[in-house]
């Protein structure tokens, strides 16, 4: 078993789309563990993703990500990561699938809809930056 950190970013969530993946993420079969709704502050958005901060996007993407509330969930099933990753698609909303997350509800390289952690180590900060072992422990 292991466990990934999902967000639905501010622009699927303007929009209206955190139905349609839900759906998706219920039908792939993951497990929701917990789920929240919030808005993140710039300190915040600029924290979690604090490995992109010399990428000439990073500003854009923080505004991006502080301009409305974002969905922060945890999902568990065996190789989680992976196959959340896989239903989002590739970075690139306009390179992806319509089988996909971000080919479905994304409209460009960084709108693109969702957030998938890319490894167990950023699964798990990114699981602790937005969760209390409280709000884990229940489900
Ligand atoms: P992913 O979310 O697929 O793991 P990255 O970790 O590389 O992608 O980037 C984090 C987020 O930064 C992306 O989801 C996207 O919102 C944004 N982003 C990535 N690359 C670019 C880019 N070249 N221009 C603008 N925004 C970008
Ligand atoms: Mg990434």
């Amino acid at each position: 078993m292991q466990r990934t950190f999902a967000i639905i970013k501010p622009d699927a969530v303007a929009a209206g789309h955190q139905g349609g993946i839900l759906a998706a993420l219920q039908e792939s079969g993951l497990r929701l563990v917990a789920i929240k709704a919030l808005r993140l502050s710039t300190a915040q958005a600029e924290g979690f993703y604090a490995v992109h901060s010399a990428r000439p996007f990073f500003r854009s993407l923080v505004t991006f990500m502080t301009e409305g509330p974002v969905v922060a969930m945890v999902l568990e099933g065996e190789d989680a990561i992976a196959r959340w990753r896989g239903l989002m698609g590739p970075t690139d909303a306009t390179k992806a699938g319509k089988e996909t997350l971000r080919g479905r509800y994304g409209t460009s390289i960084e709108r693109n809809a969702t957030h998938g952690s890319d490894a167990p180590e950023t699964a798990a900060y990114e699981i602790g930056f937005f969760f209390s072992g409280l709000e884990l422990a229940g489900l």
